[in-house]
């Protein structure tokens, strides 16, 4: 595993799991289980989710000692706030059956988050959170939280694949030294990423799957990626991205697919800023 260093010196594996859309607990459970084998180590989840009580019990069944692992959740909408968010943490702690966590990020940019941020700076002084961070903040409110807080964002992750790369936002994380961390780092499998021509052509080049191409590639500009799947055959490709380097022409040839545009949502739209604040109000 190669690791990336955080900006207060805590080490975070490159590649971590994530289980977003897996509410099933049992199935959950299965597939941190199976990750935890595969030989991942960080395992990304959040309130939102609804699992991190599975979570949570594959982390204890696996047996695997508690500082080897890098667990991350999230603070969702519904509990922001410095009183609420600091309640909803210790929650989290609860269902995960941890007494730390590595990373906690504030899941989306609305609502009291500069509450539940002085509430995460807080638990980061104590110890309990290790790192803190936030997710979905594209640069406007990015560079607004660095400029009014104590503790500069040790991660902030957006979503970054080979359609919308994120350079500009990654060159503005890194003026601040916050690390970038991609999620869905295949898109989720939109615009046909699976079958992309110029990833399968790289990929036939060093007999890698397009997938192993979409992660090696964000590997090497420095991302975080926490790839998901329910299959224990696509855990191991998902894992096996480290025994090949694409070329600086490769790397080249996958820049060109950038769109700068996101294939899901943008958080500047203001109907899909309704649709997340309107969901975020209704609660867990
Ligand atoms: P993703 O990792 O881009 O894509 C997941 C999809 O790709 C699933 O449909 C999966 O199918 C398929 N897949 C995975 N590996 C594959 C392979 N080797 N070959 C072919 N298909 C493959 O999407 P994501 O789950 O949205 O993003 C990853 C993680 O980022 C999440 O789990 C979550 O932890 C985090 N996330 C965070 C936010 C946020 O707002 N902060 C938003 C979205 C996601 P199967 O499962 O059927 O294999």
């Amino acid at each position: 595993m190669e690791y990336v260093t955080l900006n207060n010196g805590v080490r975070m594996p490159i590649l971590g799991y994530g289980v977003y859309q897996i509410p099933d607990q049992e199935e959950c459970e299965r597939c941190v289980l199976d990750a935890i084998e595969t030989g991942y180590r960080s395992i990304d989840t959040a309130q939102a989710y609804r699992n991190e009580e599975a979570v949570g019990r594959a982390i204890k069944r696996s047996g695997v000692p508690r500082e080897e692992f890098f667990i991350t959740t999230k603070v969702w909408i519904s509990n922001a706030g410095y009183e609420q968010a600091k309640a909803s943490i210790q929650e989290s702690l609860r269902k995960l059956q941890l007494d730390y966590l590595d990373l906690l990020l504030i899941h989306q940019p609305f609502g009291d988050y500069y509450g539940t941020y002085r509430a995460m700076e807080e638990l980061y002084e104590a110890g309990i959170l290790k790192a803190i961070g936030v997710s979905n903040f594209y640069p406007d409110r990015y560079i607004d939280l660095v400029q009014f807080n104590k503790v500069v964002p040790a991660v902030n992750q957006v979503e970054t694949h080979v359609f919308n790369q994120q350079h500009q936002a990654q060159e503005i994380m890194q003026k601040y030294n916050t690390q970038i961390e991609s999620w869905g780092p295949f898109a989720e499998g939109r615009k046909d990423l699976f079958a992309n021509p110029t990833l399968q052509e790289i990929g036939s080049r060093y007999n890698k799957t397009t997938a192993q191409v979409a992660l090696r590639f964000l590997i090497q500009r420095g991302v975080v990626v926490i790839p998901k799947t329910v299959s224990k055959d696509r855990m191991e490709i998902n894992f096996n991205v480290f025994d090949f380097v694409l070329s600086a022409a490769d790397m080249e040839q996958i820049t060109a697919l950038d769109t700068g545009e996101s294939v899901f949502f943008s958080h500047y739209d203001p109907q899909t800023v309704e649709a997340l604040t309107g969901y975020g109000k209704q609660g867990l």
